[in-house]
């Protein structure tokens, strides 16, 4: 066969352990996972009740201009319906943005310690991957720049940072964003945009508004609790999404997934809730963290990376074998870290009382 060769250098995505085969391999009747930053309160009750409603229409396909949900998103973020592009998970948008911008003669930057589907696609499409490592787990927006040349196309920014939390300031981002060459795409990753609380951030949209090449990536997989119907999307300038909405499969986005979005995104009340109850969270965490003297990333998202000083698999092990599933910082690129998911306050005081119980272990051991 006459693959694409980067492809064969590539593995499947490796998907955190299910609940069920945790279970059964440990004999444990009740498993928290806090390991792929879902909502620990699901989602809003109007968001279920439509895809309840929905079932008599399962035959028919989705519109697949999203045409309702478009107009909810456009009117609740107050952005021309133009300026908006769906998809089958912000993941989808990315490999669109991919497919659309990147291949072999073209370079495009990244920070390594960042999410890992914009290597991902970009290695599918060929492109060569300029990655610059993360300052105490911010961007390094000034060597970034430097890195940029005629051949780069897109530039992946990730505010607030998965799996550190840190955020890019608003003085910073304005810097930076004046200094990129007009024709290089900058992605801006907002996948916890609902969760910041920091006083200096910036406004994507103005931004938006204010450079025309930058795309805005927000889902509603994290604070709204869908992710297991795939929808999130890119707020852009009206030029970008004219040419990028053809790279676009055309139904991308199914119908429950939209029937559900629409009501979540009016349910602010639900995010404000989430919102308020993912600070308390943090802060049982950086409790614990002070407590113990760990390291850890104030954070600005709904997870905290924390650093235990050994291997982070050896906590992930540890913690798994007692009924919460977390993720080992080691294939995160933080090898002595581990990324927690903020869950309630029980889930919380749960995981705290097991790490604390491997601190114990791990003290009598050495
Ligand atoms: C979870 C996450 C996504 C993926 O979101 P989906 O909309 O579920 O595809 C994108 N970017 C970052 C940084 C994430 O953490």
């Amino acid at each position: 066969m006459k693959w694409k060769k980067p492809l064969l250098s590539l593995k499947p995505y490796q998907p955190g352990r299910t609940i069920d085969e945790v279970k059964k391999q440990f004999g444990l009747e009740k498993i928290v996972k806090l390991a792929s930053n879902e909502n620990p309160f699901g989602c809003s009750p109007k968001a279920a009740a439509a895809i309840r409603d929905y079932s008599p229409l399962l035959s028919l396909y989705p519109d697949g201009y999203a045409t309702k949900l478009r107009e909810a998103v456009s009117e609740h973020l107050k952005v021309r319906p133009e300026q908006l592009i769906f998809g089958d998970g912000s993941d989808e948008l990315i490999q669109i943005i991919s497919r659309a911008l990147l291949h072999s003669g073209t370079n495009t930057v990244m920070a390594s310690g960042t999410f890992s589907q914009y290597k991902h696609n970009a290695v599918i499409e060929g492109s060569e991957i300029r990655e610059i490592p993360l300052m105490n787990g911010a961007h390094d927006l000034p060597s970034m720049l430097n890195a940029i040349d005629e051949k780069t196309s897109v530039v992946w920014l990730c505010s607030p940072n998965n799996p550190t939390g840190v955020y890019i300031k608003r003085e910073d981002i304005y810097a930076f964003l004046s200094k990129v060459p007009k024709d290089v795409l900058i992605v801006l990753d907002e996948a916890y945009y609902e969760y910041v609380h920091a006083e200096d951030y910036y406004d994507a949209l103005s931004l938006v508004e204010e450079y025309q090449n930058l795309i805005v990536l927000r889902t509603f997989s994290k604070v709204y609790g869908l992710a297991s119907l795939r929808v999130g999307y890119g707020i852009a300038n009206e030029d970008i999404i004219k040419v990028l909405d053809p790279a676009r499969p055309p139904f991308n986005v199914n119908a429950l997934a939209q029937a559900a979005a629409i009501e979540a995104i009016q349910d602010q009340a639900f995010v404000d809730e989430c919102r308020a109850a993912n600070q308390e969270g943090l802060k049982q965490f950086y409790q614990f963290c002070e407590d113990q003297q760990l390291k850890y990333f104030p954070s600005q998202g709904n997870f905290v990376l924390i650093d235990f000083e050994c291997d982070g698999n050896e906590v992930f092990q540890f913690l798994m074998e007692r009924g919460y599933i977390i993720r080992s910082g080691v294939p995160l690129g933080f090898p002595t870290f581990v990324r927690v998911t903020v869950g309630s306050t029980e889930q919380n005081e749960g995981v705290i009382s097991k790490m604390k119980e491997f601190l114990e272990v791990k003290a009598t051991l050495s």
